[in-house]
């Protein structure tokens, strides 16, 4: 099986490793970079992320949801079950660039839940599944190995094979949850940002420095997807490599 060959690629994998490091480090420096910069420019309009928020659910006709501030930085975020947009400590009344792009983006998620955006549903139901074998997924693969790697019987071998394919497939899923997560919050800054626009919160050049912002957010978990492929693959390559 294909699988089978991809122990060929061992050394593209390490190198593959080291880029993904290079390159989240890259990110995370420039997202800090940019979210500092733009917290110390107030918007053109002088409104306030709060404000911004409830113009925004108007427009999009989404209503019942409300605002509340939570501690933190940056720990903005929409929660569905309790139709909620919780702003944080940078963001409640805050009206920077930064805040008034944060508040738009989780603004954008509150519209994707209530336009009952497909991909958004999958996300939903696929991170509580994530969220708990992400925790153990990773170990079920790694015991597999070391079954298949200490058996000395064919029947152990095997065993140890499928245990660590259930590991596997267990760590899909998180796999499936990054997969559906980039193109969510992409989409959630692309609502955020024709908002900013259309209601003129911003000038124009404000409007650039929101998207930059906005976009080294969305870097991060493309990021996060490229390290949870690298790990399915590095799985597929401990197991591939084990087989009798
Ligand atoms: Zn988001």
């Amino acid at each position: 099986m294909w699988y089978m060959n991809l122990g060929e690629f061992s050394g593209l994998f390490y190198l593959l490793a080291i880029g993904i490091m290079i390159w989240s480090l890259i990110v995370q420096g420039k997202l800090n970079r940019l979210v500092k910069k733009y917290s110390q420019v107030p918007a053109a309009s002088g409104k306030d992320a709060n404000t911004c928020v409830r113009e925004m659910l108007a427009s999009n006709e989404v209503y019942g949801v409300t605002i509340d501030h939570i501690p933190g930085e940056m720990t903005d975020n929409f929660n569905p079950k309790e139709e909620k947009i919780n702003l944080s400590d940078t963001t409640y009344g805050k009206n920077s660039i930064t805040a008034i792009a944060v508040a738009a983006h989780e603004c954008g998620h509150a519209c994707q839940a209530y336009s009952g955006m497909f991909l958004y549903k999958i996300r939903q139901a696929v991170a509580p599944v994530a969220g708990l074998t992400s925790k153990f997924s990773v170990w079920i693969a790694i015991i597999g190995v070391v079954i298949m790697y200490a058996s000395r019987s064919l029947a152990l071998n095997n065993m140890g094979y499928w245990i660590c394919t259930l590991g596997i497939v267990l760590y899909s899923v998180v796999f499936v949850f990054y997969l559906v997560t980039l193109p969510i919050e992409r989409d959630a800054s692309r609502r955020g940002l024709k908002a900013m626009k259309e209601l003129g919160w911003v000038s124009s050049d404000q409007y650039g420095a929101a998207k930059k912002v906005l976009w080294a957010a969305g870097d991060t978990y493309a990021v996060a997807l490229a390290s949870s492929a690298l790990t399915l693959l590095r799985l597929l390559l401990m197991r591939g490599n084990r087989r009798r």
